[in-house]
């Protein structure tokens, strides 16, 4: 088989892994075989798993060639589970050695996988642990694809419902791959728009990017203040993107959608925790009908505030439901295991269960 030529990759000379061809590029490669082969292979990556040796329809010869010239792109570095066995985190290495991480939640209704755009973060928000390590690189397509491929392997018999991009990076920072990836989760992997959703930190031009795109995803707002000069501290990004014109974008995104937006906001104990925080998130709220995502701060090592202690939790969000916002306190899913924000790549710990589901 001649060399793959793909554009998801990450730059010109990265290998080419299993989940960067899109399907026309890989039909390119597969010349001089039955037509029907590409839809077994892309049947058996997409329906099936990573495993080419288990897509039992292929001759083996083929098999081993496509083994070879497309190989996986992540090796686990570390599997940690919750002790309920609802969580579970990966620590991914790349082929260049980077490291990222993907996260699985199940919930009673739905099985969320949380999935990381870039290895690093340029954002440099101070308070999360990818931020306080810096940017690496990008991820290519199959890079965020296999993510979700491999969690749905671990999943079953759940069904992996819903996929979000809120693990490490910037998703409008790395915009082309990530697109790229969604339509993937969509097309070949049958995750309808209503059940995939962008957070950003919030990159203007992302928005609105997104806001032409045709598929309707969700989009989730990482705002943690109301405020600029608040949000300048906490989100750097805000010198440059203020809170008027994301507000601004918010709006365009929703009147091209027509989606509820979210608001995602990290309690932080005296930082942005007070009933003035909280009128003022209202206001924007109002403006936008979005919803609230509250989560106390994860303590990460370079940045020594705590997370709002639990009473505290609960007052904020009586608060915005008093001014008419609805917010829905999250979990700290997997605190233990290291499995909140960038922490497990930050702490290379293993908790090794023997209750995996
Ligand atoms: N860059 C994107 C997506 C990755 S971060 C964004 O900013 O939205 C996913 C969410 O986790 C963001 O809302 C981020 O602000 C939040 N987060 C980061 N570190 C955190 C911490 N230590 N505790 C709680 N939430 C954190």
């Amino acid at each position: 088989m001649t060399q793959i030529q793909v554009v998801g990759r990450h730059s010109i000379d990265a290998p080419v892994l299993r989940y960067d061809p899109t399907r026309d590029e890989l039909a390119a490669h597969l010349e001089g075989q039955p037509r029907y082969r590409l839809d077994q292979i892309w049947e058996g990556l997409y329906k099936q798993g990573s495993d080419l040796e288990d897509i039992s329809n292929l001759p083996k010869s083929l098999r081993q060639t496509l083994s070879e010239a497309l190989p996986p792109a992540l090796t686990p570095e570390a599997e940690s589970v919750s002790r309920d066995g609802q969580t579970v985190k990966w620590l991914w290495k790349l082929h260049d050695g980077h490291m990222i991480e993907t996260v699985l939640m199940h919930y009673r209704e739905r099985t969320t996988v949380c999935v990381s755009t870039q290895a690093g973060c340029a954002m440099a928000c101070g308070f999360c642990a990818t931020g306080q390590s810096g940017f690496d690189r990008q991820l290519s397509v199959g890079e965020i694809v296999e993510q979700v491929i491999r969690a749905r392997a671990t999943s079953a018999p759940r069904r992996v419902s819903n996929v979000v991009f809120m693990g490490m990076g910037e998703p409008f920072a790395n915009y082309d791959r990530t697109w790229a990836a969604l339509q993937r989760l969509h097309d070949d992997m049958g995750i309808s728009a209503r059940h995939l959703t962008v957070s950003t930190v919030g990159v203007i031009p992302g928005i609105d990017r997104m806001a032409k795109e045709d598929l309707p995803v969700n989009l989730a707002v990482s705002l943690h203040a109301a405020n600029d000069t608040l949000r300048d501290q906490l989100v750097p990004i805000n010198k440059r993107y203020p809170i008027e014109q994301l507000v601004s974008a918010c709006a365009r995104y929703l009147a091209a959608k027509n989606r509820r937006l979210s608001f995602e906001w990290a309690l932080i104990d005296g930082v942005n925790d007070s009933p003035d925080d909280a009128r003022e998130l209202a206001a924007i709220c109002h403006r936008l009908r979005a919803h609230v995502n509250l989560i106390p701060l994860n303590p990460t090592p370079g940045y020594p505030t705590r997370g709002t202690p639990g009473e505290g939790v609960e007052q904020f969000r009586e608060e915005l439901e008093q001014q008419g916002v609805n917010a829905t306190v999250r979990r700290n899913r997997g605190t233990e295991i290291d499995a909140a924000c960038g922490q497990l790549r930050a702490s290379r710990q293993v908790i090794d269960n023997p209750k995996r589901r």
